[in-house]
């Protein structure tokens, strides 16, 4: 008898569990908790207090999260991934795990970042927005930054953080690396319900978010509406205008409200700011800025508003139908992308000087005008009106594909 009683006791003192302990404070302390007993003011700290506590919960899942990918947790079940078993065991979409990871490894690099989410001094809000501002190959600049970062999630101004945040992976890709996380939508049936999620990059998100604002239709005084009902609505709407009109409505380009700043005499000019989405990407935003709708706001030093403009297109509907009679389509060697999925390119640009005429624009999809923006390494001439591509060691991109065979011959 006395011997089981030591080796029950010793187990005991040498087994820890730290979850199944969280387990029993929250048990004992939602037991205790009445919501209801709460007055306004009990009810306006203790939510944020709660939720500081969920945020240094959220800290270890995440470092969990991570460690559990790294050793491969969850691939002996037959899961492709550990990500995919994660998302299968707790529910979450496969997108929301990713940012759990993406924050969990955040920490790697920046591990004061990581003891301050800890000890609840800063949110997982904030964790996120510096994690979203990785680019990789970029970490030794991160760290750099990263005292800047903390000052301002310390002092819970998110939105400045999420600026500098925008701002840095804005230079951080201006060096030629691409954003890492591809658009992407979702849409998973969960009984009688569809949940739509997903994740645009701000260019996109700019003329989605653009879209939704202008068919969401204002409540009147009867509608008690959420705004998410009315976008969902808007979204609806959108969709089925979308159809009604069909794939060859012509001329489906950005729209975009974006915002200068009237820099001070001498100063260089600040980034361009999508007005609903921030920042936008040096990479796409000359490519936007080719074939828009485009409504310009002027902000002076002190971000007084000097100037609102009226959202024009970048190519007045006459000119860009003569470009499209003539191309009538993608003007890429060996593309056959229709018109109507087309952008029209300034070949020089309109903000070093070009001008609006059928004479300095052509055809291009999004995919390859997409790319030559992002690859000024390739060259294009436009001589009388015909688009020749070079690759970046000279030779030129064949529009007969076989041609090279009949050299060779
Ligand atoms: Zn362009
Ligand atoms: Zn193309």
């Amino acid at each position: 008898m006395d011997c089981d009683i030591t080796v029950s006791s010793e187990i005991e003192t040498l087994f820890v569990d730290p979850v199944g302990d969280i387990r029993r404070a929250v048990d004992s302390a939602l037991a205790a908790l009445d919501v209801d007993a709460m007055t306004d003011g009990e009810l306006a700290t203790e939510l944020v207090r709660l939720r500081r506590q969920t945020d240094r919960i959220e800290s270890v899942l995440t470092e969990m999260s991570v460690k559990a990918r790294q050793r491969g947790v969850g691939l002996t079940a037959g899961y492709a991934s550990t990500p995919a078993w994660q998302s299968w065991q707790t529910g979450q979409s496969r997108g929301a795990v990713g940012q759990i990871i993406r924050a969990g490894e955040l920490v790697e690099p920046l591990p004061e970042t990581g003891r301050r989410w800890r000890e609840g001094e800063i949110t997982s809000t904030a964790v996120a927005l510096i994690a979203a501002a990785r680019v990789p190959g970029n970490d030794d600049k991160l760290v750099a930054c990263e005292a800047q970062f903390l000052a301002l999630a310390q002092r819970r101004d998110h939105k400045s953080l999420r600026i500098a945040t925008q701002h840095f992976a804005a230079l951080a890709r201006a060096d030629g690396s691409r954003p890492t996380n591809p658009d992407g939508i979702t849409l998973s049936p969960v009984g009688d319900r569809t949940v739509v999620s997903g994740e645009l990059h701000s260019d996109t998100a700019e003329t989605v978010t653009h879209a939704l604002q202008a068919f969401t239709v204002k409540p009147d005084d009867a509608d008690d509406s959420t705004p998410a009902e009315r976008r969902a609505a808007a979204l609806v709407r959108i969709c089925e205008l979308a159809l009604r009109f069909g794939t060859d409505a012509g001329g489906a380009k950005p729209s975009v409200s974006y915002v200068v700043r009237r820099a001070e005499p001498g100063q260089p000019a600040e980034p361009t700011v999508g007005m609903f989405t921030g920042i936008l990407d040096p990479w796409d935003r000359d490519r936007i800025l080719c074939d828009c709708d485009l409504s310009r706001i002027v902000i002076g030093p002190k971000g007084e508003t000097l100037d609102v403009g009226r959202a024009t297109p970048t190519w007045p509907t006459a000119i860009r139908k003569g470009i499209v009679v003539r191309d009538q389509g993608c003007q890429w060697p060996g593309c056959e992308v229709p018109a109507p999925w087309c952008d029209a390119h300034h070949f020089v640009h309109w903000e070093h000087g070009g001008i609006t005429a059928v004479s300095n624009g052509f055809l291009l999809c999004r995919r390859h005008h997409t790319f030559h923006h992002r690859h000024p390494e390739w060259k294009i001439t436009f001589d009388d009106q015909r688009v020749r591509v070079f690759r970046p060691d000279g030779r030129e991109l064949d529009r007969d594909p076989w041609a090279h065979l009949e050299r060779a011959a």
